[in-house]
């Protein structure tokens, strides 16, 4: 354990952490509820599972980045979110002229979500821990899009914040600054794209470099003062590709899903998404049918939605989510409606 830790740990017992959980098998570290406050916020369950959810979340970071934990220092600590600070996680590095141990904070917020996230959560922050490990402070001084797009192109979250934006779009690119997450995967996939490389080994030969932004220059083939002009016009194709598939239709099917007579508009919807596989512009139109068959309680087509949208659901936008939530929870109060 490192000194910070033990500190961390040693004052947490002195407030008189009730729920204090803590597990240190194969090196990972969860110093369960330092903030007693937080732990209060948070159900005893969810508290109890979280020694083994950071392990396994720590055990699929490192295979994800092909990166081992060895000797780095680090843990996973429960306290409330400084005032102002917004999202579930954060990671924070100590450091002393160099690195001296990792913690990854985690906001009450988070472990009232769905284990899934909570889950995705863990490993996308315990990655940046990888990464700064692996590329010391090479990792710090690169662009935030690096630091995300590896992130989220090594998770799996890339693909599923590309569909939400493109299913709430309808094709106009968000823009760069308004997720560095979503920007971040755009250029990574721009650059393997070109140099004819699945993105995620490319991901980890940057994730692996003490100079990932002279590496990731190289990747576009542009000097590192040239890196932002042209990982930007790498952005803006990937997207223009992910974007042209079924947007004209798209419009036509959205107006369909909302005024169109519910049979007619599901035949259409269940073409178009059988005619553009790589589409995501049905998925909000459909939650829209969704929302009218339960108005009218139209039974057949509903089921037929449910089938299409459950295995979607983790790629809905957030508010058109929230909405096909309600039309669940719906259907699980009223099943033979
Ligand atoms: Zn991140």
């Amino acid at each position: 354990m490192g000194n910070t830790s033990a500190l961390i740990l040693a004052a947490a017992l002195a407030l008189g952490a009730a729920t204090q959980t803590e597990s240190r098998s194969a090196g990972s570290r969860w110093i369960g509820a330092v903030d007693p406050q937080a732990a209060e916020e948070v159900r005893r369950e969810v508290i109890e599972s979280m020694p083994h959810r950071v392990d396994r979340a720590a055990a699929a970071a490192s295979n994800m980045c092909g990166v081992a934990w060895g000797t780095i220092q680090w843990s996973v600590e429960l306290r409330r979110p400084p005032l102002g600070a917004r999202g579930a996680a954060a990671c924070v590095t100590d450091r002393g002229g160099s690195i001296a141990a990792h913690r990854v904070i985690v906001f009450p917020s988070l472990l009232a979500r769905d284990a899934d996230e909570i889950d995705e959560t863990l490993r996308h922050e315990l990655i940046h821990v990888l990464h700064r490990e692996a590329a010391g402070s090479g990792a710090e001084r690169a662009p935030t899009w690096i630091q995300e797009g590896i992130v989220v192109t090594l998770t799996g979250e890339g693909p599923v914040l590309l569909a939400r934006a493109l299913a709430s779009s309808l094709g106009a690119k968000p823009s760069a600054a308004s997720d560095p997450h979503l920007e971040g995967f755009l250029r990574v996939l721009g650059a393997a794209e070109r140099l004819q490389k699945s993105a995620s080994v490319l991901a980890r030969e940057w994730i692996r470099s003490q100079t990932p932004t002279a590496l990731a220059a190289a990747s576009f083939g542009v000097a590192e003062a040239d890196l932002e002009a042209a990982s930007q016009e790498a952005s803006r194709r990937a997207w223009a590709r992910a974007a042209s598939a079924g947007r004209e239709e798209a419009a036509i099917l959205r107006d369909l899903c909302e005024s169109a007579p519910v049979d007619e508009a599901l035949t259409r919807l269940v073409r178009y998404r059988s005619e553009h596989p790589n589409s995501w512009y049905w998925t909000v139109p459909a939650v829209a049918l969704a929302e009218r068959c339960l108005a009218s309680a139209a039974a057949a087509p509903l089921r037929r939605l449910q089938d299409l949208l459950e295995e979607k659901r983790n790629y809905l936008p957030d508010d058109a989510r929230a909405r096909w939530e309600r039309v669940r929870r719906s259907l699980a109060v009223a099943p033979n409606r």
